[in-house]
């Protein structure tokens, strides 16, 4: 499996079109900018809103932030903190590892998982080995593709009102020769889930060269089986962690690509290499051995989840099954307005996809963030909210792909 953007064999040679091949591949990484849900987010807050001011429900970030054992185990190391001490960075992968049954080898850290993300795409996709993404999907794979200049497939999400699952035979269809094969599963915003059956039937008949990647972001806030075995069994997938979710750490920082060590290895020609935060390692660590933490936060945020479907269906609203942090609301007139609304009176909601106009992203916040959201979304449905739009695009970020925002 070569490189189409930038063969790693390549830099042994100097002929003409391997140095045209480099240069444009560290021309266009020069300019990438790697596309988080914050900065997704943050996009579309209206002029970069007071963060202390509000209720923030739109990033699908987790309000409890890191555990009490991660900021214990971050204050500890503070005295540390002249040193790199790259070999913590090992032990967090092998302790990962262990835990999980894998080669140690098959584990990077990075600094949360947007980073492996946007590299799988490149390493893997270019002008003739599109990315497939399901729709309503993640977004942040797209902008890496437009680096490498591979198409992208938007492949819609079956059953839409029901359980709006990645399509895979759809997605399958959609190209003969994919460089990507992505699968958020729960997938974001949907927060839905992608049957066991279902990627491994992806993950089998995938032609050969095609990566799968399974993004497991949201994996810890729900009962679904994870991917990683494929790692074990030598495919050809990369699969995503974060601890940015039920860890509660995205400003902190931590995450893991798992793959096979060659495939580990086409992602390390784009980044990677820079030594990690030993308080986010710290903190990562301590909350990877707390055996409590998972199924607490995992009760704690899906009893949320669970009254505000209930409350939502109740009022006559339809929502996504989710079984993550984040659903979608169908607000039943066009998402923009009703998000420029809420955020007139402080509440920011999340995000919209063009291909669902009328549903909104809703984050599940805490017990008092939801009981805010519930009194101001019941204030702006029973008004009109015609004629409102979100605000424009803070122009910091206008320069960004972001145009289907505005
Ligand atoms: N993947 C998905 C599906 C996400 O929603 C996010 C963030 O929201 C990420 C990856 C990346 O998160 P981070 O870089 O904070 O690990």
């Amino acid at each position: 499996m070569s490189s189409p953007v930038l063969d790693p064999s390549a830099c042994s040679g100097v002929s003409r079109r391997n140095f045209m091949r480099i240069a444009a591949a560290t021309s266009a990484l020069a300019s990438m900018p790697i596309f988080t849900e914050s900065r997704l987010a943050f996009a579309q807050r209206p002029h970069f809103a007071d963060p202390n001011k509000g209720i923030h429900i739109d990033a699908n970030e987790n309000p409890l932030g890191p555990s009490e054992k991660a900021r214990q185990a971050m204050l500890d190391i503070i005295p540390k903190g002249g040193r790199y001490e790259f070999p913590m960075q090992m032990e967090l992968a092998e302790v990962f590892a262990k835990q999980e049954g894998l080669d140690p080898e098959s584990v990077m850290p990075y600094a949360g998982s947007s980073e492996p993300l946007h590299y799988t795409v490149l390493a893997f996709t270019g002008p003739s080995k599109p990315l497939v993404i399901a729709d309503p999907g993640y977004e942040a794979p797209m902008w890496a593709a437009k680096v490498s200049q591979a198409p992208v497939l938007k492949v819609p999400l079956a059953d839409p009102k029901g359980a709006a699952t990645h399509d895979v035979k759809a997605m399958l269809a959609a190209s003969s020769t994919p460089g990507v094969i992505y699968i958020c599963n729960p997938n974001n915003p949907t927060g839905t889930i992608t049957s066991p059956e279902d990627i491994e039937y992806v993950v089998a008949n995938a032609p050969k060269g095609t990566i799968v990647m399974i993004d497991e972001a949201y994996i810890h806030l729900s009962d679904v089986p994870s991917s990683l075995h494929f790692v074990k069994e030598g495919k050809d997938v990369v699969v995503l962690r974060t601890f940015s979710k039920l860890y509660g750490m995205a400003g902190i920082r931590m995450g893991f690509a798992v793959a096979r060590p060659d495939i580990l290895k086409k992602l390390e020609v784009f980044g990677g290499q820079n030594s990690l935060p030993i308080t986010a390692i710290a903190a990562a660590k301590a909350s990877l051995i707390d055996t409590e933490l998972v199924p607490a936060r995992k009760k704690l945020i899906g009893e949320i989840r669970t009254e505000n479907l209930a409350w939502l269906k109740n009022e006559g609203y339809a929502c996504t099954p989710s079984v993550s942090n984040c659903f979608m609301l169908d607000v039943k007139r066009p998402g923009g307005e009703v998000l420029a609304a809420m955020a007139k009176k402080e509440v920011y909601i999340g995000r919209i996809w063009p291909a669902w106009p009328t549903q909104v992203r809703i984050t599940v916040g805490t017990r008092q963030e939801m009981a805010t959201f519930q009194k101001t979304f019941k204030e702006v449905m029973a008004s009109s909210t015609a004629g409102l739009k979100p605000e424009p695009l803070h122009q910091r970020l206008q320069a960004t792909p972001f145009s289907h925002l505005s």
